[in-house]
């Protein structure tokens, strides 16, 4: 059993590797270039399916209605869905829903988890996240337009935020923004608050089209005015003023998990290179994998993906013993080598396929696309580094400049 494991797991693990070869993985080439809305019926007999033989939730503790693992051993279940596009969306612990179901459980009134909550980990409803605005620099949200404004038992909501996750069929997003713009620390001056995506003066405006995605339903990320848009104030998630402190304890565990669910895409594309490697002869007796630069590839491969490995299971092992508050740096430290070593693998497996690689014939060119992005969302790659470097050369006696 290696370092991370435990009997649980190990019993856990292969259930969950047959639904995905039996299920997920052939529905791949059918559907992955068309847009989400036609797989969503296939993929809800598959959630059923989970349902019924108990892997429903696996990150969630037993009291939550989840399966009780911890983190280290939630990591290796969320590698192992990595592996289909389709895996965490079909085993409920899926973004956003995975890092809002998180958010509610820690922080919200007994009315938001009965009415928004309860749904979304019985998995009858989808969420989304409205934190980016278009007008300001994401990199740094505390510069934010968006107002919720007191009035009587509502709060009522103005601005427009784009590359809302998922919005489509959302049943509510959950919003970031200006209820106390007099607090002296910018930091406390934004709320987060549910709005339902029935509410009047919620406008999807578009879904934006980006590389990689079908840019519908879950696949979507849109863009969202909010037009005097009432809401109760009991939708208020924590306290006023606590947007920041609630995004930072959102977005700790959140980074993490898509690490894990990065690790899972770089072992998919590695097992391609090198099946592709082994038998795609160049002429006589020849194989592709016969050629060091090849070999050079496959080998740093597989050493960037067992490093990103242990650093994520270990900055999970921190987390669990804890907190995700006292492992920000862990956090920060994988969320840009992960995302860097997940470019490389990927686009040393398309390379090895040659043209093949930029087909939809396998799920590279899919991943390549689509994973672009992880350089960038939940904070770009320079921020992260910026955060690490600036507590490293604390110790050198430096204050650097943010
Ligand atoms: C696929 C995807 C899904 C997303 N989903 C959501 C979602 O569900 N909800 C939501 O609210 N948001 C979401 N986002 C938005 C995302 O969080 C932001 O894009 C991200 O925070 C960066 O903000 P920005 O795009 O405004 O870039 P900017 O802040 O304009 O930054 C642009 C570039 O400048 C550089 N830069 C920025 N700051 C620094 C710095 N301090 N030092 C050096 N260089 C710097 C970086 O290279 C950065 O990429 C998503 C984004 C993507 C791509």
């Amino acid at each position: 059993m290696s370092l991370f494991s435990s009997e649980k797991l190990e019993q856990f693990l292969p259930k969950v590797k047959t639904i995905l070869e039996e299920n997920l993985y052939p529905l791949e080439p059918k559907y992955l270039h068309l847009p989400f809305s036609k797989v969503e019926p296939e993929l809800a007999k598959v959630r059923a399916l989970v349902k019924e033989k108990g892997l429903w939730n696996s990150h969630l503790s037993e009291s939550h209605g989840g399966l009780g693992f911890s983190l280290v051993e939630f990591g290796q279940i969320s590698e192992l869905l990595g592996t289909s596009p389709y895996g965490h969306y079909c085993f409920n612990c899926n973004a956003p829903d995975i890092g809002n179901q998180e958010l509610l459980l820690g922080n919200a009134s007994d009315y938001i988890k009965e009415t928004y909550l309860k749904p979304l980990i019985q998995g009858t409803t989808r969420s989304c996240f409205s934190m980016t605005e278009p007008d300001f620099a994401g990199s740094n949200p505390v510069n934010m337009g968006s107002t919720a404004v007191r009035d009587g038992d509502e709060y009522v909501i103005n601005g427009t935020k784009w590359f809302t996750t998922a919005a489509e069929g959302a049943s509510f997003a959950i919003v970031m923004a200006n209820t106390n713009p007099e607090a002296e620390n910018r930091y406390q001056q934004a709320s987060m608050i549910i709005v339902p995506t029935d509410t009047k003066g919620f406008h999807l405006t578009r879904n934006i089209s980006i590389m990689g995605e079908t840019n519908d339903t879950y696949f979507s990320h849109a863009e969202i005015e909010y037009k005097n848009c009432r809401v109760p104030v009991k939708n208020l998630v924590g306290n006023e003023g606590e947007g920041f402190l609630l995004a930072q304890q959102r977005l700790g565990p959140g980074r993490i998990h898509h690490c894990m669910r990065w690790i899972g895409i770089c072992e998919k594309a590695f097992d391609l290179m090198c099946r592709r490697a082994a038998t795609r002869s160049l002429g006589g007796d020849t194989k592709l994998g016969d050629k060091q630069t090849i070999q050079n590839w496959i080998a740093e491969s597989r050493a960037e993906i067992n490093a990103s490995r242990y650093m994520v299971l270990h900055t999970a092992q921190k987390i669990d013993e804890v907190g995700a508050k006292a492992a920000r740096l862990e956090i920060s430290t994988i969320k840009f080598y992960v995302a860097n070593v997940l470019m490389n693998v990927l686009d040393r497996a398309v390379q090895v396929h040659g043209a093949l690689g930029i087909t939809d014939d396998t799920v590279l060119s899919f991943y390549y696309r689509h994973e672009r992005g992880a350089r960038i969302y939940d904070g770009p790659d320079e921020v992260h580094k910026s955060a690490l470097a600036r507590q490293i050369l604390k110790g050198y006696g430096l204050n650097a400049k943010r």
